[in-house]
């Protein structure tokens, strides 16, 4: 009998910006969700992986740290993950500081808006939503409007005035996401984008943008997510073969902030090996 695969999730969030799990909550539910090897992969920040490392180390999980980083593209915000960046690297974290900054302005200005417009809504309200230190984004107002009564999952709240089309929408400062991944590979990790085809965002990439991210570093598509049908799969496949990019699958985990649930897609061992063979070593994956 062979040894049972190890399960690896290299997509999830935390309070560290809008999981609802904190990171040892979010350490403990993968373990009991048969996790072996999990990334955090909190928007924008590294906040959470000092918590996260300790948990990891307690409870017996591998941990690869990892940032998710908003990206901007014409119209399109796109999503780029970044494995075992070190935490150190002042162009990356400057970039990810004015993002949090420019975040917290963005939403105070979203939240004015809907209130003027009659919503029931303060930016007090948001603001006590958002763990201290974690980087506020469009759940945390959802959050809020669930504490005042007024809906009663976050998913209410995303069907109109949180949408990228919604009036209510402001943008807010983010990298494009070839500097991204100039910067991630900078700061010595591995840059992987994100659900590429999601379509909740707008605008799609296109293969010539994965191309020339693909040049500035990009490592990898991941394909295998909630938000791909078949035919964006397929697509992400396609590429992935083309370009010689590597193919993950992660569960982009929310706690209860949406229905994404640990592990639902994962990565395999020998994809997981190359991306930690791939990272300077600055930030090692933590084995407990
Ligand atoms: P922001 O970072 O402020 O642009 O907000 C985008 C975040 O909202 C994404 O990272 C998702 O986690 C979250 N989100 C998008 N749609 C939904 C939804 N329908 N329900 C819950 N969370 C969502
Ligand atoms: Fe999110
Ligand atoms: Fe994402
Ligand atoms: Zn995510």
């Amino acid at each position: 009998m062979t040894a049972a695969e190890p399960v690896i999730d290299l997509h999830t969030h935390s309070t560290a910006s809008d999981g609802t799990d904190t990171p040892t909550e979010l350490v403990v539910a993968a373990r009991e969700a048969g996790v072996d090897v999990l990334a955090i992969t909190d928007h924008d920040t590294v906040a959470g992986w000092p918590e996260a490392e300790a948990a990891a180390r307690h409870h017996g999980l591998v941990l690869v740290r990892g940032i998710e980083i908003s990206t901007t593209w014409h119209h399109a915000s796109i999503h780029l993950l970044g494995y075992l960046t070190d935490p150190d690297d002042v162009d990356l974290m400057g970039e990810l500081t004015k993002a949090r900054e420019s975040r917290a302005k963005r939403l105070e200005r979203m939240v004015a808006l809907m209130a003027d417009d009659g919503i029931p809504i303060t930016y007090a309200e948001v603001l006590a939503q958002v763990a201290p230190g974690a980087t506020p984004g469009r759940p945390h107002i959802a959050d809020a409007l669930i504490a005042n009564g007024t809906i009663r999952h976050r998913d209410e709240a995303f069907r109109e005035w949180l949408t990228n089309e919604s009036p209510y929408y402001v943008k807010h400062y983010s990298p494009h996401p070839v500097r991204a991944c100039e910067l991630v590979r900078g700061a010595g990790g591995v840059p992987v984008l994100a659900h590429p085809f999601t379509r909740t965002r707008g605008e799609t990439v296109t293969d010539a943008l994965v191309e020339q991210m693909y040049a500035a570093g990009l490592a990898g598509l991941e394909a295998f997510h909630r938000d791909h049908g078949p035919s964006e799969v397929e697509r992400a496949l396609t590429l992935a073969g083309r370009l010689d990019l590597l193919v993950t699958g992660a569960s982009d985990y929310h706690g209860a902030g949406k229905r994404n649930r640990l592990a639902e897609y994962t990565t395999t061992t020998e994809v997981f090996a190359t991306i930690e063979a791939q990272a300077s070593g600055a930030t090692p994956v933590v084995r407990p």
